[in-house]
C-alpha cells in the first residue's frame, strides 16, 4: 500500500534539509547567487485535487528554466506544428547554454528547453506585439494554470540576468543571423529575461502543474495530445544532459530550472514540485533530484 503522502512528504523534507552536501546555487545570474542554499520544500497536487507540502514550501523561488513548459504550451497554441520547423525535438546532449550545436545545425535548436530553443519559443509567442503583452500572457497562463493570481515577476533579477545574460545574447544573434528570429534579439531577450525571472512558491508550481497530468485531470488548458506530447519533451529534454539519469533514477516527466527548482509529473496522478537552490554539474537541483527520486520510489511512481 501506498505510504500516507503527508508523512512521507515530512520524512523526505527532514532528511533533505539535514544534509550539507547540496550542491552550489546558480551565481552567473549573480542575484540568484544571493539565495540562502539552506532550504528545501515539496509540494504534491493530486489529480482528485488534494495537496500536501513541506518544508519551505510556500517561500517563492525563482523559476527560471521551468517557464519554457508554459511558454512552449503557449507557443504551440499559437503557432501550431509550424513551431517545429524553427526548433527541434531530440535531446541535446550538451550544457543548457551551450552554443556549439546552434552552427552545426543553422541556427535550428535542437529542443525548446536548452536556452536557444527557448529563445525560439518565447520569440514565436512574441511575434506581432509587444513584451508587455506576452509577458502577461505567459503570467496569465500561469497563474490561471495555479488558480492563484498572486505569482509575480522579479524584476531585479530579470535586470541581473539581462546585464549578465551575454551566452543567451549570443544565442539570440546567432538565431537572428541564421534567420531564425521574428524580433530582435533585445526585444526577444528581454521578454525571455522576465519570463525566467517568474517567482512561485512550491505549492503555486505543483498547482500550475496540473495541467499537464492529463487524463482529463486538473484545469483543461490544452489538448491531451500536446499535454502527452509535452510530457515527452519534458523526459527525453527537461533535464538537458542529465535528462538520461533522471529519467533512470526518477522515471517521470520533469523540468528543472537554475533556480533549483523541479517540476515533475505523474501522468494521470499527480503534479509534484520540488525546490532545494543548491544545483549539480548539469545545472539541475541536487537534493531536488534526491527527493524526487525517494518520493517516487516510496510511491511506485513511474512511467516505466
Ligand atoms: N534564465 C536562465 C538562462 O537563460 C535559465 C536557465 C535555466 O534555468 N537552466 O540561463
Amino acid at each position: 500500500m501506498a505510504p500516507d503522502m503527508q508523512s512521507l512528504l515530512d520524512r523526505i523534507s527532514a532528511e533533505m534539509r539535514s544534509r550539507t552536501d547540496r550542491g552550489a546555487v546558480a551565481s552567473y545570474i549573480p542575484e540568484l547567487g544571493q539565495v540562502d542554499p539552506d532550504q528545501f520544500a515539496i509540494a504534491v497536487a493530486t489529480a482528485d485535487g488534494r495537496l500536501f507540502h513541506a518544508g519551505d514550501a510556500q517561500t517563492r523561488f525563482s523559476a527560471q528554466s521551468i517557464t519554457k513548459v508554459f511558454t512552449l504550451a503557449i507557443a504551440l497554441g499559437r503557432a501550431g506544428d509550424q513551431l517545429w520547423s524553427r526548433v527541434g525535438r531530440e535531446p541535446s546532449g550538451t550544457a543548457f547554454n551551450s552554443i556549439v550545436q546552434l552552427e552545426h545545425e543553422r541556427g535550428r535548436p535542437r529542443n525548446p528547453f536548452v536556452n536557444a530553443g527557448a529563445i525560439v519559443t518565447t520569440d514565436e509567442l512574441l511575434a506581432g506585439r509587444e513584451p508587455r503583452e506576452a509577458l502577461a500572457e505567459i503570467l496569465g497562463f500561469i497563474r490561471a494554470a495555479a488558480g492563484d493570481d498572486d505569482i509575480h515577476i522579479n524584476k531585479d533579477v530579470a535586470s541581473s540576468e539581462t546585464r549578465h545574460g551575454h551566452r543567451n545574447f549570443a544565442h539570440a544573434n546567432f538565431l537572428a543571423a541564421f534567420g531564425n528570429l521574428k524580433n530582435t534579439p533585445e526585444k526577444t531577450l528581454g521578454t525571455y529575461f522576465h519570463q525566467c525571472a517568474t517567482e512561485m512558491t512550491t505549492v503555486q508550481l505543483a498547482k500550475a502543474g496540473r495541467f499537464l497530468i492529463g487524463a482529463d485531470k486538473g484545469p483543461s488548458m490544452v489538448s491531451q495530445g500536446r499535454v502527452r506530447r509535452l510530457n515527452a519533451l519534458m523526459l527525453t529534454c527537461g533535464h538537458y544532459d542529465g535528462s538520461g539519469e533522471f529519467a533512470y533514477r526518477v522515471g517521470l516527466p520533469a523540468k528543472s530550472g537554475v533556480g533549483g527548482g523541479i517540476l515533475a509529473i505523474v501522468p494521470g496522478k499527480a503534479s509534484v514540485a520540488v525546490w532545494s537552490p543548491g544545483l549539480d554539474h548539469n545545472g539541475n537541483s541536487k537534493l531536488g533530484t534526491e527527493a524526487m527520486e525517494r518520493l517516487a520510489r516510496e510511491m511506485d511512481w513511474s512511467v516505466f
